[in-house]
């Protein structure tokens, strides 16, 4: 009969702290909706955005970002064009389906010598025979970016973005990635 007794006051005890471990967030699991959405540029991101924008220069390509961090309602407007709004379509994410919303995703453009955006799909401002557009893809790419251009449903050749391995599901249910990730796998190789 003892034994019984303990043996029920150790599973509510189990009970009870597994309610706790879950509420306060275990590692691994931020446990959804109480997690907030990021307000900000992942630091990573701003960093290696900054690093390819000086790194297409010296190839002889200019470009600029023109867009980062994205809030929800941002996003919802967006949604909007094309839909219940006039115009084209320019985008498939809804509010909290782009990884513009968790800071993950910059758009970029290329720049004439006098600051205008080019959008021209096949301009060469290098004069090397090859898509600026793509060349800059392939560059960012390397840096472990995801590139737009690459999407078979709509090509967004502006836009790169970096997951952390994270689905957009993921981020939804409050998933985030580390702030120091790349880096740190860089400082381990080197
Ligand atoms: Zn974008």
């Amino acid at each position: 009969m003892r034994k019984a007794n303990r043996f029920g006051a150790a599973l509510v005890i189990a009970a009870v702290l597994f309610l706790v471990w879950k509420a306060l967030g275990y590692p691994g699991n931020n446990n959804g909706r109480n997690v907030p959405m990021p307000t900000d540029l992942h630091p990573v991101v701003r960093e290696k955005a900054e690093e390819l924008v000086s790194i297409a220069a010296k190839k002889g390509i200019t470009i600029q970002l023109i867009e980062g961090f994205r809030t929800v309602e941002e996003q919802n407007r967006l949604y909007a064009i094309g839909r219940s709004d006039g115009g084209q379509i320019v985008t498939y994410a809804r509010g909290g389906e782009s990884y513009h919303n968790y800071g993950l995703a910059v758009d970029f453009a290329l720049t004439g010598k006098d600051g205008s955006l080019i959008w021209d799909t096949d301009h060469d401002m290098n004069g090397n025979g090859r898509r600026d557009w793509e060349e800059v893809g392939l560059m960012a790419k390397g840096m472990g970016f995801e590139w737009g251009g690459d999407w078979e449903r709509f090509k967004d050749y502006p836009h790169l973005q970096m997951t952390f391995g994270l689905s957009i599901s993921e981020l939804q249910r409050g998933k985030r990635p580390r702030e120091r990730a790349v880096a740190d796998t860089n400082e381990q190789s080197g």
